[in-house]
């Protein structure tokens, strides 16, 4: 039994009017859009008054470095920011307090040297994404019947919202809002804007009870690969998806933005399709990605893969573009978080463990395919024992002997 934690982003829709009647509040996009700009006003405003007091304390010869911003000292600003602007009762008080919470973790951040982090900057319309965040406090988030009867989401004091989601998902919020189960709990949830349309972003917790395996891939080692995502251990092959579409749309529209004038007409709406078909991209590659990972964990109870060496494929041209495209790290994420949600054993081989030389019949080592030059011998012959290999499945057979021996901590023959 496991707790782990989930995002789930349904898509919303706000109302383009004010439609609230006697019986129901609805959500309309200027409540939406006042909301973003108020968690927006209280961050900068907060950090104005920092800024000044920090100001004023250099004047004055003190050590600026020495001040402590917590939530004792923004509650302080806030009471007196909610004084002089009367707009800020709007908002929904969770989202006023989130947007200082926010500022103190950024000065936290900036605090903590090992972090590294930058003093906290202004936040801009332009280049920010548009978000706030509700605290589910008292089940204010959850998921209700309007009038006729349909689900939509309540946003606390905001309303209720039109929603579009899978089953799943659906069934899931559901959970989420009953008092009585405690199996899943909606924390919190961020509502974001991107290219003008409106997202809720749940953040949930959910008690996961592994499923039995049941499949034929018990021990499974996984070679990811340039020309292919994935080559697994028991001979399968799994293909890279085919982004040359999307990945053209791209090029064309970037080639567009960069022949118009910032801020046109034409350079905006060029901009409009480019992200258009970058999210379009994202959503497809998350798609299979999720496939293909809960596959794979559903029928494995060990999976070892090599933590390749990533960014040296960046660096090399051949590669690059696909692996931007193919972002094998994601499919990586998404595997090794399934594998501890489901709690499948999941080894990580070290870069420099040599899988493509290795004889995994003989366990000797073959020189003559080492090298970046050799990448192009796809099948070879083991010069001690004669055995036939293909490279990517000789890899992955490899990494789950390396794996299961650092699982075990000692050599398994
Ligand atoms: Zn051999």
């Amino acid at each position: 039994m496991n707790v782990v934690k989930e995002n789930i982003e349904v898509r919303i829709y706000p109302a383009k009017a004010d439609m609230n009647d006697k019986c129901e509040k609805i959500v309309n996009i200027s409540a939406v859009e006042s909301n973003i700009g108020i968690y927006r006003f209280i961050y900068n405003k907060e950090l104005e008054f920092i800024n000044d007091f920090k100001r004023l304390l250099l004047h004055y010869g003190y050590d600026v470095d020495k001040i402590i911003v917590n939530k004792k000292s923004c509650d302080v600003i806030l009471h007196m920011l909610r004084q002089e602007y009367s707009f800020l009762e709007k908002a929904e008080s969770s989202s006023r307090q989130q947007s200082q919470i926010d500022l103190i973790s950024a000065f936290k951040n900036y605090y903590n040297v090992n972090l590294k982090a930058q003093h906290p900057v202004y936040k801009s319309k332009k280049n920010n994404k548009d978000t706030f965040r509700i605290i589910n406090n008292r089940n204010n988030v959850r998921i209700e019947k309007d009038k006729y009867v349909y689900d939509k989401i309540k946003l606390a004091v905001l309303g209720l919202v039109k929603f579009k989601t899978s089953k799943k998902y659906r069934e899931l919020l559901h959970r989420g809002s009953d008092k009585n189960d405690p199996t899943v709990k909606i924390k919190h949830v961020t509502v974001k804007k991107v290219n003008d349309k409106y997202y809720a972003v749940f953040n949930i917790e959910r008690i996961h009870i592994p499923k039995k395996i049941t499949g034929s891939l018990q021990q499974v080692g996984i070679d990811i690969g340039c020309s292919k995502l994935a080559v697994l251990s028991n001979t399968q092959e799994i293909p890279n998806l085919d982004l040359r579409k999307e990945a053209a749309k791209i090029i064309q529209y970037q080639k567009e933005m960069s022949h118009r004038k910032p801020g046109s007409v034409r350079y905006q709406k060029a901009k409009k399709q480019l992200n258009k078909w970058y999210q379009k991209l994202i959503r497809k590659r998350n798609d299979y990605y999720n496939k293909i990972t809960t596959y794979i964990v559903k029928n494995s109870s060990f999976i070892a893969v090599q933590n390749e060496n990533i960014i040296a494929w960046h660096r090399n041209r051949h590669f690059s573009r696909k692996v931007q495209l193919n972002a094998p790290r994601t499919f990586l994420e998404k595997l090794e978080y399934k594998c501890q949600r489901d709690g499948v054993e999941f080894i990580k081989v070290p870069q420099y463990f040599p899988s493509t030389q290795i004889c995994s019949e003989c366990g000797e080592k073959n020189e003559n395919i080492a090298g970046i030059g050799n990448i192009g011998i796809r099948e070879w012959d083991c010069p001690h024992c004669n055995a036939h290999h293909n490279r990517d499945v000789n890899a992955s057979k490899n990494i789950l002997k390396k794996g299961l021996e650092m699982a075990v901590g000692t050599t398994v023959q």
